[in-house]
């Protein structure tokens, strides 16, 4: 097949838009939509010190690869990585992320569950089974990269949330009818770092194919809990629909902006974890889930 821009041959089809593209036309039309997406969220300030939320894989580390060569120039913008080691033997590694991120002339920092939590996600599956270990994961690693963030004056969280991740969350809250989060505004809470996704509108394996092209050494290994989550359901049957309705990811993703625009009024109220001190609803969800867990030691 050849690009529908010039007679080079094709790398990629894409299916929403009819479009053959090259090496180069694919590298030019995915670099456009991701700052297309930073400009138009105003993500960017000049002061700004951002930190790329990585874990060594492919949406991460071609996420931290688009940045260093939007801003990696820019005095005014610093760019750092965090890497957090959930502790799960065998999968991910934290010095990978690290090299990934010297590659690209980045400092990394690593945090771990360990020493934040004095817990490990493996000492979590042990006691507590692994039916809840993704949600636990997740609760825990938002504290953990919020707390190395705003403890490093990050002014920018960024995670490598692709659209395949945002139209499964949509459609996961929508299934768990969970109008609460699907309500869930933007507005910046006092002591959360701003978190921006230039890559939220970008098709995964669109993302998977720039990481393969710029990066090497990343990770594809899946977390061995990972097959209990509720996500990988999502996943089968979106892509599955998608499959013969190509707008639907785009569609899912939004409806997710346009209700949380239409949330935004109604914030819920933002308390400061008397126990932690990181910002939180009525309870705070890290420190249950810790404390469930170290109550299971008996
Ligand atoms: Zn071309
Ligand atoms: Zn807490």
């Amino acid at each position: 097949m050849q690009c529908s821009k010039c007679r080079r041959p094709a790398i990629i089809y894409q299916r929403y838009s009819g479009l053959h593209l090259c090496e180069s036309h694919f590298n030019a039309d995915f670099e456009a939509k991701a700052k297309r997406a930073v400009r138009n969220h105003r993500w960017l300030e000049p002061g700004d010190r951002i930190a790329v939320a990585l874990s060594g894989g492919k949406d991460s580390s071609a996420l931290l690869c688009f940045l260093t060569s939007l801003v990696g120039k820019r005095r005014d913008i610093d760019l750092i990585g965090i890497t957090v080691d959930e502790g799960i033997a065998g999968y991910r590694d934290p010095s990978n992320a690290v090299r990934i991120a010297q590659s690209l002339g980045v400092e990394c920092l690593t945090v771990s569950f360990a020493d934040e939590f004095g817990v490990t996600v493996d000492e979590i599956v042990q006691k507590r089974g692994d039916s809840l270990s993704c949600s636990y994961c997740g609760v825990l690693r938002r504290h953990c990269l919020n707390r190395a963030a705003r403890s490093h004056n990050v002014t920018k969280l960024a995670f490598g949330f692709n659209l395949d991740d945002e139209a499964q969350s949509v459609l996961m809250n929508a299934f768990r009818g969970d109008a609460g989060r699907l309500l869930r505004g933007t507005r910046p809470i006092p002591g959360m770092v701003t978190r921006i996704k230039p890559f939220m509108y970008i098709p995964e394996r669109e993302v998977a194919l720039y990481a393969f092209m710029h990066v090497t050494g990343f990770e594809i290994g899946k977390c061995p809990y990972s097959h209990n989550a509720l996500r990988a359901d999502i996943r089968n049957v979106l892509n599955d629909y998608s499959w013969r309705h190509p707008a639907t990811k785009y569609s899912l993703l939004n409806l997710g902006e346009d209700l949380s625009r239409i949330g935004e009024g109604f914030a819920g109220e933002v308390n400061t974890c008397s126990n932690c001190g990181e910002p939180c609803g009525d309870t705070c969800r890290s420190c249950q889930m810790l404390d469930e867990v170290k109550r299971d030691t008996g």
